[in-house]
């Protein structure tokens, strides 16, 4: 029988390098999925529609929250951002695991729902290293940088509401600690119910 796919939750500051270590989670792993949001902020130099987010203007994006098309959306330093819900629930029936890239609002949404699902913060090794990276991916204003670096401060109030921390120091272990919780998430008893139940209806002991 085909189990479930994992639904990963993904948090952390903005260039903490969470697109980072998922992209290189999703390269070195077929079976993860990884969701495109769809958002209003402009697209940055390099990003491609429908490959790094689906952009929309407010009003495509108000009309997706009325139709009920977001599995979670939230407003990010006045940028509207949300997860496409269809799509992400058939990758999960279909058994594919899938990663939501997503700020630490919608990770709260997300627990509240969906609770099954599993909450992972991506931790700077310091601020300074933080700042560090915003500034040397080159894509923020110097406005948006001190945002975004506001934002942080805030979100890393919250992260007890997380099962996992992953400190972001070097990237190859981040993968490798990413995998790791994704190997004993799927250990858990209570997602084996059905090959429990599976190998006791097969029970060929002698009575
Ligand atoms: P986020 O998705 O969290 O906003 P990015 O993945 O865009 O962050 O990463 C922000 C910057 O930090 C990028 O320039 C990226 O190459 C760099 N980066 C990511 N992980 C590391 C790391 N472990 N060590 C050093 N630089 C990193
Ligand atoms: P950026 O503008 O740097 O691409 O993203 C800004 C923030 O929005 C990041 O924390 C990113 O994880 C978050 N984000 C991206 N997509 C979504 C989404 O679909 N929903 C929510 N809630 N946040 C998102």
């Amino acid at each position: 029988m085909k189990r479930r796919g994992l639904l990963l939750v993904v948090c952390g500051p903005s260039g903490v390098g969470k697109g980072t270590i998922c992209k290189a989670l999703a390269d070195k792993n077929a079976e993860i999925f990884l969701s495109v949001s769809v958002t209003t902020r402009k697209p940055r130099n390099a990003e491609v529609d429908g490959v790094s987010y689906h952009f929309k203007t407010e009003e495509e994006f108000k009309e997706m929250i009325r139709h009920d098309e977001l599995f979670e959306w939230a407003v990010y330093c006045n940028n509207y951002y949300g997860t496409p819900k269809k799509y992400i629930m058939e990758m999960l029936q279909r058994g594919q695991d899938v990663v939501l890239e997503i700020d630490v609002q919608g990770a709260l949404k997300v627990k509240e729902h969906f609770s099954e699902g599993v909450f992972i913060f991506v931790l700077p090794p310091s601020m300074e290293e933080l700042k560090k990276r915003i500034e040397g991916r080159g894509t923020e204003t110097k406005e948006s940088i001190v945002e975004r670096l506001k934002r942080a401060g805030q979100e890393l109030k919250l992260t007890d509401a997380f099962q996992y921390i992953i400190v972001n120091d070097e990237l190859d272990h981040s993968v490798k600690t990413l995998e790791a919780i994704i190997i004993a998430e799927k250990c858990r008893s209570e997602r084996n119910q059905e090959i429990i139940k599976g190998v006791l209806e097969n029970d060929i002991s002698v009575h």
